[in-house]
C-alpha cells in the first residue's frame, strides 16, 4: 500500500474528524456568508499533483483554495432556481451513504436494495401515491422526467403494435407530446430519447394562469385521430407554481389514448400542506411521476424519484441481462433493469434518514413554513410601491417585477445589486413577455427573519437603480 494511503488509513478516525470539523465551520458560516459571488474567487490553476499531499493538508488546500468561492445555495436566503439545503439527517445520510459505498444495483448480497424500497414506499405515501406506483432512484427531475418518458414511448410502441426498445425509434414513426407550461427539462429529454424536441407542442393555458387549458388540450388530442400520445402534466410550473387539474386531464384519457405523464417535481411536497395538498388531487392517476428530493426534501444533490404504473414497459427500456446479471424478476425487478444507471449508490439513503429524523411532521412544517414565506414576501412586494407581482404566491414561489420601466437591463442590474450585497440571491424570468424575477422558498432553514433580510435588500437595490 502507498505510505500515504496506509497512513490516513491509520489515522482515519483523526481525519474524518478533521472532515467534520471542516464542514462544521462551513454550516455553522452558512446564514451569513455571502448567499452567492457574480464572479467566484478562483481557485488558481495547478497541474496533477504528482507526490500527494495526504488527506489532512489536501484538507487544508480544500478549505484554502475552493471553499471561499462557494455559494450558500444550501443557505437560507439562497431564494434562485428551486434549491432546498440539506437537514442534518440529509448530511449524514449522504456521508454514510460514502461509508457503506453500496452499488445498489442488485439485491442479493446486501440488504441496500430492500432500503431504497422502503424509502420509495415512504416517499410514495408522502406525496399520496398508491402502491400501483414503483419507483426507484435516479439524480435528478431531469432524469425522472427522461426515465418516464422513455417508459411513454413505450408504451406507445405497445399501442402501435412496435416493441421500440427491440425494433428501434425508426419503427414508431413521430409521436406528439402536449403540455401546457413544460418545464425545460421535457424538450432535453425529448432530444435524448430521439423523439425531438420538435415533438413537444405546447397547448394553451387558462387565461392569466400557466395551467393547462383541459378544453384545449382535448382539441389536439381530437385532432390526432385516435394516435395515441404523450401528455406531460404539469405539477408545479417554476415561474408561478400553477398546476394543471391532473383529475380533469387524465378524465381525458376516457376519449383519447395518451400516456400521462405527470413533473410534480417539487409541487408533489404540496401534499404535505393542508391547505394545499388539494392542488395535487389526481397525482395518482398519472402513467408516470417526477418527484425531485434535493428540492423540497432537502436531502443533498443528486436525489429525484421516477415512479410508474407500468414496470413491466420499463424493465422492457432498461433491462440489462447478461449472465452475470441475470434476467429481471417480472414481479421485483432490480434496480439495475429499471433505470439508465448500472452501478447506483445508496442514493436514498439521505431520504431514508431525514423522514426517519423528523417523518412526515417534520417535513410537512418545511413546506407550510416555506409557503408561509412566500405569501409573506409576496404581501410586502404588493403593499410597496418599487416592484409589481406578476402572479399570486400559489405555493413558495413570487414572481414579481419592478413597477416602473421593467426593462430587460434594469432586471439584471437590480439582480446583481441583490447578489453584490450578499444577502440574497434570486434567478431571472420572463413571464407573459415581462423579464422578472423570481424568489423560490424551499429550503428547511429559512424563517420570516430571512424574509425581512430579502425584501430589504430588494428594496435597497431598487433605490440604487438609475
Ligand atoms: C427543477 C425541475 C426540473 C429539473 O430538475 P433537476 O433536478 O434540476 O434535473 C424539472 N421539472 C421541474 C418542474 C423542476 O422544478
Amino acid at each position: 500500500m502507498h505510505e500515504l494511503l496506509a497512513r490516513d488509513l491509520e489515522h482515519l478516525p483523526d481525519l474524518l474528524g478533521l472532515t467534520t470539523d471542516q464542514a462544521v465551520r462551513f454550516l455553522a458560516d452558512l446564514a451569513e456568508r455571502p448567499v452567492a459571488h457574480r464572479t467566484a474567487p478562483p481557485g488558481e490553476g495547478q497541474g496533477l499533483p504528482q507526490a500527494g499531499l495526504g488527506l489532512e493538508k489536501a484538507l487544508a488546500e480544500l478549505a484554502r483554495r475552493w471553499e471561499p468561492g462557494l455559494s450558500a445555495s444550501a443557505g437560507p436566503r439562497y431564494l434562485g432556481f428551486v434549491t432546498g439545503g440539506a437537514t442534518p439527517a440529509g448530511i449524514a445520510g449522504d456521508w454514510l451513504t460514502a461509508a457503506y459505498d453500496q452499488n445498489v444495483s442488485s439485491a442479493g448480497d446486501s440488504s441496500a436494495s430492500d432500503l431504497e424500497k422502503e424509502t420509495v414506499r415512504y416517499l410514495r405515501e408522502l406525496v399520496g401515491l398508491s402502491e400501483d406506483h414503483g419507483g426507484a432512484f435516479v439524480s435528478g427531475a431531469t432524469m425522472s422526467n427522461t426515465v418516464g418518458l422513455a417508459i411513454a414511448r413505450e408504451w406507445v410502441g405497445e399501442q402501435r403494435g412496435v416493441q421500440v426498445s427491440a425494433a428501434g425509434l425508426a419503427a414508431l414513426g413521430r409521436v406528439t407530446v402536449l403540455s401546457g407550461t413544460p418545464h425545460s427539462s421535457v424538450g432535453k429529454a425529448l432530444s435524448v430519447l430521439g423523439l425531438g424536441r420538435t415533438a413537444l407542442r405546447t397547448v394553451a393555458t387558462l387565461p392569466g394562469r400557466e395551467a393547462v387549458d383541459v378544453e384545449a388540450l382535448a382539441a389536439a388530442l381530437a385532432e390526432l385521430d385516435g394516435a395515441p400520445a404523450i401528455v406531460v402534466a404539469n405539477a408545479g410550473t417554476v415561474n408561478t407554481v400553477d398546476f394543471d387539474d391532473l383529475r380533469a386531464v387524465a378524465a381525458l384519457r376516457d376519449r383519447f389514448p395518451f400516456w400521462l405523464h405527470v413533473d410534480a417535481a417539487f409541487g408533489a411536497f404540496a401534499a404535505l400542506s393542508p391547505a394545499h395538498a388539494h392542488l395535487t388531487d389526481g397525482l395518482d392517476l398519472a402513467d408516470s411521476v417526477c418527484v425531485d428530493l434535493h428540492k423540497w426534501l432537502n436531502v443533498p444533490y443528486d436525489a429525484a424519484v421516477q415512479f410508474t404504473r407500468r414496470r413491466d414497459l420499463q424493465t422492457a427500456v432498461f433491462h440489462n441481462e447478461s449472465p452475470y446479471l441475470g434476467a429481471p424478476s417480472p414481479a421485483d425487478p432490480d434496480f439495475l433493469h429499471l433505470t439508465p444507471e448500472n452501478s447506483r449508490r445508496l442514493r436514498a439513503l439521505p431520504a431514508w434518514l431525514t423522514l426517519a429524523a423528523y417523518g412526515a411532521a417534520g417535513h410537512g412544517e418545511i413546506v407550510v413554513r416555506n409557503a408561509e414565506c412566500a405569501a409573506a414576501l409576496a404581501d410586502t412586494i404588493a403593499a410597496g410601491s418599487a416592484f409589481r407581482l406578476l402572479a399570486p404566491a400559489r405555493l413558495n414561489v413570487v414572481c414579481f417585477t419592478l413597477a416602473d420601466d421593467p426593462t430587460p437591463e434594469r432586471l439584471a442590474a437590480l439582480r446583481a445589486a441583490v447578489t453584490d450585497s450578499g444577502e440574497a440571491f434570486l434567478t431571472p424570468t420572463v413571464y407573459a413577455g415581462v423579464p422578472a424575477l423570481r424568489a423560490a422558498f424551499s429550503n428547511w432553514r429559512t424563517t420570516r427573519a430571512d424574509v425581512t433580510r430579502v425584501a430589504m435588500a430588494l428594496a435597497t437595490a431598487a433605490a440604487g437603480l438609475d
